[in-house]
């Protein structure tokens, strides 16, 4: 039985980040019942079907079947993996969205800040982290206590400063395409994207890592859920 709450995260732990699966190709509730009483997800099933199709035969019993699985995965034979498809929403901060849009196997559609006027949605961290010294790409550790809310006012301030300037541009008859040009990175987008399992797991590979972004790693914590939930038997093989 599909638990619906597994699909749906707040990577950020805000009013406003949302992680959504879709749909999925084979539909995520669906399973084989093998005669024994074993059970395999059809997303789990579904890169077996496709390296039998070399051999015009099908699933053979949940021992055989999770064994070929294994073999594949192992073999890096990595094309039946792609057989499965899968459609996620994402609502997230400009600045984590730029990062995941440097993708290219995925499929996005955003939504239009030339169309629509953006909301008044700012991501702010609920802890400021500080610059390794070590390493240019990576976090410190945490900014002392009696800065934090120094730091977070700056954030507020910068938020509600840009947003007034936008929504006065606006007012004047600016362009909305132009206005938004004065809203940081902070703020937040909403996206679609569809993508194959095997390029999935290429995402979490890197973006799960830490030297990932800490808020990017959060949305590619939530993907692994979902995957650990939909394909459980993929997701262990991932996680090796
Ligand atoms: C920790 C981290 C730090 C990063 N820092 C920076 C940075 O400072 N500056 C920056 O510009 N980017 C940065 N990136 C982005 C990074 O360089 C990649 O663009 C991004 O991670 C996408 O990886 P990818 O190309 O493997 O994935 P995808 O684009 O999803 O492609 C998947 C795979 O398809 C193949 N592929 C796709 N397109 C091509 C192609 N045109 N040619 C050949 N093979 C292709 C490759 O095998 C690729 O691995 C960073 C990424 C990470 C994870």
């Amino acid at each position: 039985m599909t638990d619906i709450t597994k699909l749906e995260f707040n990577p950020l732990q805000d009013n406003f980040s949302k992680l959504e699966l879709l749909e999925t190709m084979p539909h995520y509730s669906g399973y084989i019942n093998y005669n024994n009483g074993d059970v395999l997800s059809k997303i789990d099933a579904t890169p077996v079907l496709a390296a039998r199709v070399s051999t015009g035969s099908g699933l053979r019993g949940y021992q055989q079947d999770v064994k070929l699985l294994k073999y594949l995965w192992e073999q890096k034979h990595s094309s039946p993996f792609e057989q499965v498809q899968l459609k996620f929403y994402v609502k997230a901060p400009i600045f984590v969205a730029r990062q995941w849009f440097r993708h290219r196997t995925m499929s996005f559609n955003e939504i239009s800040a030339r169309y629509t006027e953006l909301k008044d949605e700012f991501y702010i961290p609920k802890d400021f982290r500080t610059q390794s010294k070590t390493l240019k790409q990576s976090e410190g550790g945490v900014l002392p206590e009696n800065q934090q809310n120094a730091a977070k006012r700056l954030v507020e301030s910068s938020n509600s400063n840009s947003y007034r300037a936008y929504k006065e541009l606006i007012d004047m008859g600016v362009e909305r395409g132009l206005a938004r040009t004065v809203l940081p990175t902070n703020i937040y987008t909403e996206f679609i994207f569809s993508v194959n399992l095997r390029n999935l797991l290429h995402f979490v590979g890197l973006r799960s890592e830490v030297n990932a972004q800490w808020e990017i790693r959060q949305y590619s914590y939530s993907i692994e859920e979902i995957l650990a939930f939909v394909c459980p038997e993929i997701y262990i093989l991932y996680k090796g």
